[in-house]
């Protein structure tokens, strides 16, 4: 079984050495606690909470899970005391206001906690993520009445909040949403309506829960246009333990993250407050989901994480025949499995994909960090500014480390061998927790469509992929003539050019070829995942080749591991870039040409 570890050394090394959180944090006004000293004293105490009480309850929770019994769902052995504890160190409102009970530190603290609190079981740490979501939209749809009712339970963790998008016809075409909202004369909505797969729809880690509601007004337009948002809590405020008309009618069977309850949530009359403006619901959910999104992938590193964790040791004590190029360990029966190139291969893989992406989850914390400024500061234009240069970023994030996450949590089972897919190892338990990362808060497909249709085309022609990808010109330009690092310089100069080459024509493609869109969207969006991931290993190699001549925090072996990983990452994952570059550009008639009727002559 996997323990896990905290990464201490690698977030230091980003923290500290690659992206100077230091200096970035002086810049926000909400960044003056955040000290260096201030961010270690952090780091380290999560550490040991993730280590010690959270980590220690992932693979019980699995064979657990939760139980439904007379409407209350309890959680797993143990859960109800490590989330006493999560509350009791303050650590639910880090990042959230201090009029409002929390520390008021910067959003990237809450993403590092996100990302180790994760790491060491992500069913747990669903609950809480969850309402952070939830907290994010009172906060700032809410009206001062709502603020005051329901940030500071949440803020504390005494309450929790969930997101109630999806019903039974529909998940991604939220136009369809048939729960009903009925106005009531005090200015209060009977909600009425089942919504499915609810996270933490109903557990018993609070003493309330704060649900987020879309559902539609009697006369609302059809479509996307006719949503609005509610907040329906469990129990009204002030009648803990009196029935809202709020009930969990069952908890979802499942493959994985068995220990979060998942939920069929029934709406029975239940009393409802409209949050924001009637029919502006989704909008008001989608600053909602960017933060959730780049919270799910964090998910893609944790797996990849977690899973490196377990198949690690393995590859060093598992003996299996001779490495090809002469014993390397001649007094034992075998040498070890590390010692064989195929396994080598799946191991970096999964170091690559950890690492490279914890890159890139970190760097979209200091937009978002910039983003909450602009709400800090109550200035709108840098807000906007903010949030669209992180809405490109967060297709990528979500989309392409989630299914790399779920690759190499897949790599890291191989490693076992057959022993991967007996549950005594906890291997096959990672694989089953990492599937649904790349299915739930918009699944991989409309990743791929929100960037490419929307965030590309449609309201930038291309430009959110120029301006990203300058940053790579300039690494390419600035860094061509560095003997150590020319060959990354040299790939991603090509990488920027064949990315923007890509935008244009598949742009020009799509003017007369609409189904384009979707058809390409895929293989962009894996495309620009791996252009994002080349950018922080050359960057993560350039500044270990500085520390390395010039003394960093670290030994010599850390940067040249990073190095090395980097090298890997360029020669043997970048390559499989160019076959996504190629499938982008084939026309749509090997795709569409094939009428739904004969997709099988032998059965419907
Ligand atoms: C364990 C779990 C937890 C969840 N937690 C929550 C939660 O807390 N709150 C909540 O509201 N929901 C939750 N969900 C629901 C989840 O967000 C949805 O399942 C997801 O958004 C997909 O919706 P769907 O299942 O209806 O699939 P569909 O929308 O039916 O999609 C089916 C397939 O078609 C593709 N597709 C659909 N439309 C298009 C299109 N226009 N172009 C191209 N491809 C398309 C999709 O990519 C997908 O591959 C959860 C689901 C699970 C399984």
């Amino acid at each position: 079984m996997p323990t896990y570890k905290a990464p201490l050394r690698d977030m230091r090394f980003l923290i500290n050495e690659v992206f100077d959180f230091e200096s970035h944090y002086k810049t926000l006004p909400n960044g003056e606690e955040a000290t260096p000293d201030m961010v270690e004293a952090i780091l380290g105490e999560l550490a040991k909470l993730c280590e010690n009480t959270i980590g220690p309850l992932y693979h019980s929770g699995d064979h657990e899970s939760c139980k439904l019994e007379d409407g209350q769902v309890t959680t797993p052995k143990g859960y109800k005391e490590a989330y006493q504890e999560y509350v009791a160190g303050g650590w639910q409102g880090l990042s959230h206001p201090a009029e409002y009970g929390g520390q008021g530190l910067p959003m990237s603290l809450g993403l590092f906690k996100q990302e180790m609190m994760g790491t060491a079981n992500w069913p747990f740490a669903m609950y809480p993520g969850l309402s952070l979501g939830a907290m994010n939209t009172i906060q700032l749809h809410g009206d001062e009445e709502q603020k005051a009712t329901y940030l500071t339970p949440l803020t504390e963790g005494t309450w929790a909040g969930t997101m109630c998008l999806t019903e039974p016809q529909c998940g991604t075409d939220l136009g369809q949403v048939k729960t009903k909202a009925e106005p009531q004369a005090d200015g209060s909505y009977k909600i009425t309506g089942t919504k499915i797969f609810i996270s933490s729809g109903d557990h018993d880690l609070t003493e309330n829960i704060v649900h987020i509601v879309l559902a539609r007004l009697p006369d609302a337009p059809k479509g996307t246009k006719g949503i609005s948002l509610f907040i329906v809590p469990k129990y009204l405020p002030g009648k803990i333990g009196e029935s809202n008309g709020v009930v969990c009618g069952s908890l979802e069977k499942k493959m994985g993250i068995k220990a979060s309850a998942t939920c069929v949530m029934n709406f029975d009359d239940a009393t409802g407050f409209m949050i924001g403006e009637e029919n502006k619901g989704l909008e008001c959910m989608f600053t909602f989901m960017n933060s959730a999104r780049i919270g799910t992938a964090c998910q893609g590193i944790a797996h990849a994480e977690l899973a490196y964790q377990g198949s690690l040791p393995y590859a060093k004590e598992r003996r299996s025949m001779r490495a090809l190029s002469g014993k390397k360990d001649p007094d034992a029966v075998a040498d070890a499995l590390i010692h064989h190139g195929d396994v080598r291969r799946m191991l970096l893989k999964q170091k690559a994909i950890a690492e490279g992406g914890r890159a890139m989850i970190y760097f979209a914390a200091q937009y978002a960090d910039n983003m909450i400024s602009g709400i800090l500061e109550d200035d709108k234009d840098k807000y906007d500014r903010w949030d669209s240069e992180l809405g490109f970023l967060t297709p990528i994030l979500k989309g392409f480390l989630t299914e790399k996450g779920l690759e190499v949590a897949n790599d890291a089972m191989q490693v076992f061998g057959g022993h991967g897919y007996i549950k005594e190892h906890g291997m096959e338990q990672i694989v089953r927790d990492a599937r649904i990362a790349t299915l739930y808060e918009g699944t991989t497909g409309i990743q791929g469509l929100d960037l490419l249709g929307r965030k590309v085309l449609l309201s930038s022609r291309g430009k959110c992929v120029r301006d990203f990808s300058k940053k790579l010109l300039d690494f390419g330009r600035k860094y061509l003539t560095d003997s150590d690092l020319r060959p990354y310089a040299w790939k991603l100069l090509k990488i920027a050019a064949e990315w923007n080459y890509l935008t244009t024509r598949i742009m020009l493609v799509a003017a007369k070829d609409r189904d384009m869109v979707s058809t390409a969207s895929h293989d962009f969006l894996m495309y620009s995942g791996y252009a994002m991931m080349a950018y922080f290993w050359a960057l993560q190699a350039k500044v270990a080749r500085d520390k390395l001549e010039n003394g960093g925090n670290e030994p010599k072996e850390f940067y040249q591991a990073k190095l090395a990983t980097a090298d890997f990452f360029f020669e043997r994952m970048l390559p499989t870039a160019k076959g996504h570059a190629e499938g982008a550009l084939k026309p749509t008639k090997s795709t569409m040409q094939l009428a739904p009727e004969h997709f099988s002559f032998d059965y419907e």
